[in-house]
């Protein structure tokens, strides 16, 4: 059988993806993008209204790009909305659970046009389902998902709704997998999840993300260990502490903020304010100096005045993040926020999230600077160009001449600045 396969959303869906066609691969099944396809599938998000919408197309497109090919829908959105998706067609419609049914449903579908649609309730979940690790760009990072699932119902968010309760790997399959990562010859491991802060949590014998992060590190030690998007609630001095005694956890720190202004954080339901973060912050920078510290931001959440977010800039400037992802907000039926008074107009939510872009880009141009000069250990991956390009490991764009560097980490010294990228010789 051939297929192809569309990711939306984030990287867990795309971890997701990665062990689906790994699945899909061990039983001898074909990528194909000559429009060939006996199977369309399509990996859906339904983090925002927008991704709802692109999702459908991506479905709408691949089918008329694959004509009598069978669709087959997994993910967040077709959770949430399994009716749309077969409204468009779809034979098979899964939720954000139970990928290896999935693959066998996809294989029923395509041998006997079998139509299946198993939309279980989320919160029902207990345990994780176990799926294959494996790389993503390239060959050289592998992601891991240790943990999925939030507890946190922010305001904003449907996450909880379509991915149920925080449910965790064990620390033996986490440090197993990292063994196993090693041995295939990854050199960097990415230690992502839904909500990877509450790790743990599920678990009730005090075992939390720090342990986790200890067994990947320790099962793993030629890896470098890069951690996903943190809460700010999670990062304490003692967090810190046992993070730099592991040695080679990445000095690269993804924060969570949303908005740095106490009286919009308080109406996302945020469990934290200005301070807490301030606080995190410190942590991170005393343990791991100059390391990079990067964030989520939400524009124009509603009630938010031009008072608010003029505070929220200002605490931009004030930490000085390495590089920002900045959304305007966007309204999610089903969740608190959409049902909020206050909403702001469109234009209104994207004008500030140019503002907040244009800071965030000055802060990233300010940090990169402040690497001229300086060694950064680099895991190279792809050429362009005539020059090999790949992550130093606080996470910045480094581009250097060289043989085939492909896979390897090498010390670079950083001697020029093209854009967003570093120029660098290798020593
Ligand atoms: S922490 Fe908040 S924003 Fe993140 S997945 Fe959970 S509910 Fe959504």
């Amino acid at each position: 059988m051939k297929y192809a396969i569309r990711t939306l959303g984030c990287k867990v869906n795309q971890f997701e993806t990665q062990a689906i066609e790994k699945l899909l691969r061990a039983r001898g099944h074909a990528p194909t993008e000559g429009g060939d396809a006996d199977v369309v599938i399509v990996n859906t998000c339904a983090v925002t209204a927008e991704s709802g919408r692109k999702s459908r197309q991506a479905v709408r497109r691949l089918l008329s790009d694959n004509p009598g090919a069978v669709a087959a829908v997994c993910g967040c959105y077709s959770q949430l909305s399994p009716e749309d998706a077969e409204a468009l067609g779809a034979e098979v419609v899964y939720g954000s659970g139970d990928r290896m049914a999935f693959v066998d449903a996809v294989e029923r579908a395509a041998a006997e046009r079998q139509r299946e649609r198993k939309i279980d309730d989320p919160f029902r979940r207990l345990t994780l389902e176990p799926l294959p690790a494996g790389p993503m760009e390239g060959r050289t990072r592998a992601y891991m998902k240790i943990e999925d699932g939030c507890d946190n119902f922010c305001a904003y968010c449907i996450i909880p709704y379509a991915r149920g309760r925080v449910r965790s790997m064990p620390l033996a399959d986490a440090a197993a997998e990292a063994t196993r990562l090693q041995a295939e010859g990854f050199l960097e491991i990415v230690v992502s999840g839904i909500e990877i802060s509450s790790y743990g949590k599920d678990f009730q014998n005090g075992a939390g993300l720090a342990d986790a992060i200890a067994a990947i590190a320790g099962a793993a030690p030629r890896c470098r260990v890069r951690l996903g998007s943190l809460e700010p609630t999670v990062v304490t001095p003692d967090f810190c502490r046992r993070l730099a005694e592991l040695g080679n956890v990445c000095p690269h720190f993804h924060l969570s903020l949303q908005s740095g202004c106490d009286r919009t954080l308080a109406a996302m339901r945020r469990k934290y304010d200005c301070d807490g973060f301030r606080r995190a912050v410190n942590a991170l920078r005393e343990t791991f100096p100059g390391c990079a510290l990067t964030a989520d931001l939400i524009t124009g959440f509603p009630g938010e005045t031009e008072a608010d977010f003029e505070s929220t800039l200002a605490f931009l400037r004030e930490i000085g993040f390495a590089a920002m992802h900045v959304f305007p907000y966007s309204v999610r039926p089903g969740t608190r926020a959409a049902g909020m008074p206050d909403q702001l107009p469109r234009a209104v939510k994207e004008a500030r999230a140019r503002r907040a872009q244009a800071v965030a880009d000055e802060l990233e141009d300010a940090y990169l600077r402040a690497q001229l000069g300086e060694t950064r250990s680099v895991l190279f991956e792809t050429e362009q160009d005539g020059l090999w390009q790949g992550h130093s490991e606080n996470y910045c764009l480094v581009r250097a001449e060289g043989e085939d560097l492909h896979g390897l980490i090498r010390n670079v010294k950083i001697i020029g600045l093209e854009g967003k990228n570093l120029v660098g010789l290798t020593l």
